[in-house]
């Protein structure tokens, strides 16, 4: 009987006793979704793999996330010793987005990297990408034996596909994510709580700080794009981490007539993380590209070193560009 629909995957768990798990550098829904639904898998799986040590490694991430099982066993810290026969990195496009963790995988005998990102540069030993799901907990969906999906597997995988899509509004949702969806939904999970809990609730701090990158916002080339930034003075005033800014984006972008939403926000090291978002004319997974990022055509990002908005100036010529070349852009 097979335990995963990819033999490779089945064939490599099977010669090996110990697995890592991780995913990129801050984690986003998608990634300690699929993260935590691998490893609940395995850890069910373990006998007739013969596996002996399983483990997460992930860098922080919001609390709001300890709403999944295993959240509690991730491990947050790179000094342990361990090396592990294979390791598995999820929803990672390539090596340097694997932070600490990179680590492990230039110690573990094996690596498998399984993701769903357009960019995504083919940098393990078996690589399974599939550009066209919705997520990485999607592609993971898939490889799985559904009976033996528990309902606490199905959470994981429910929230990582709900935070990739929008809660299934981006164009990345197909008819085949709603279908899973409904399997999923089929397990017993509570996907109000889940949609609630993780992505509609804010801490009062989160809507302060939300509030204050949509005033401060501006629009640039005549109102084609609207771009904001976050300084780390700010976020030590309202008393948040980049964990908090989640979701600003996707709210910048919302700006009716805009087509492309720039979100710049400074980092611990003094690089600045830009997130992009395209409603449809642009393809931002492509300037990304140019900056050393990646991502998706309509929701990608980078780090650069400078003030934000020297960040900003710089991608201006790029959309332009586009907007010029009258390209056609793929769909998602
Ligand atoms: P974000 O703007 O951080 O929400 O990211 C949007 C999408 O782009 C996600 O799929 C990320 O995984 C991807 N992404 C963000 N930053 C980078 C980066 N520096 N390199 C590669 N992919 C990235
Ligand atoms: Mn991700
Ligand atoms: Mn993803």
């Amino acid at each position: 009987m097979s335990i995963f629909n990819l033999d490779i995957l089945e064939r490599e768990l099977s010669l090996a006793k110990s697995v890592a798990i991780t995913g990129h550098i801050r984690p986003d829904g998608d990634c300690i979704g699929s993260c935590t639904a691998l490893y609940q898998y395995l850890m069910d799986c373990r006998n007739e793999l013969g596996l002996e040590q399983i483990d997460i490694y992930l860098e922080p991430f919001g609390q709001e996330f300890n709403i999944l099982s295993a959240t509690d066993i991730v491990r947050h810290s790179y000094d342990y010793n361990d090396t592990y026969d294979v390791l598995i990195t999820l929803d990672c496009s390539s090596l340097d987005r694997l932070g600490h963790a990179t680590k492990y995988f230039k110690s573990a005998k094996r690596t498998i990297c399984i993701d769903h990102h357009i960019t995504n540069n083919y940098f393990a030993d078996v690589n399974h990408v599939v550009a066209d799901a919705s997520s990485t907990c999607e592609v993971i969906y898939n490889l799985l034996d559904y009976n033996r999906i528990t309902k606490e597997i199905a959470q994981s995988l429910y929230l990582g596909i709900i935070h990739d899509t929008g809660i299934f509004r981006h164009t990345s949702t197909s008819d085949k994510t709603m279908e899973i969806a409904a399997s999923l939904i089929r397990k017993g999970i509570d996907f109000t709580k889940l949609i609630d809990e993780t992505f509609t609730q804010k801490t009062y701090a989160q809507m302060q700080i939300l509030g204050r990158a949509l005033f401060e916002s501006v629009l640039l080339m005549d109102g084609k794009i609207i771009a904001s930034s976050i300084n780390l003075d700010t976020m030590k005033f309202y008393g948040v981490t980049h964990t908090d800014l989640d979701g600003i984006i996707d709210q910048l972008r919302t700006a009716k007539g805009t087509e492309v939403a720039i979100f710049v926000y400074e980092t611990e090291d003094g690089d600045n993380k830009v997130s992009l978002r395209s409603n449809g004319l642009v393809n931002v997974s492509k300037i990304a590209h140019f900056f050393g990022g990646g991502g998706h055509v309509k929701a990608a990002g980078f780090s650069i070193k400078g003030t934000a908005n020297d960040a900003i100036a710089s991608i201006i010529p790029h959309i332009e560009e586009q907007f010029n070349s009258e390209q056609e852009i793929p769909n998602p």
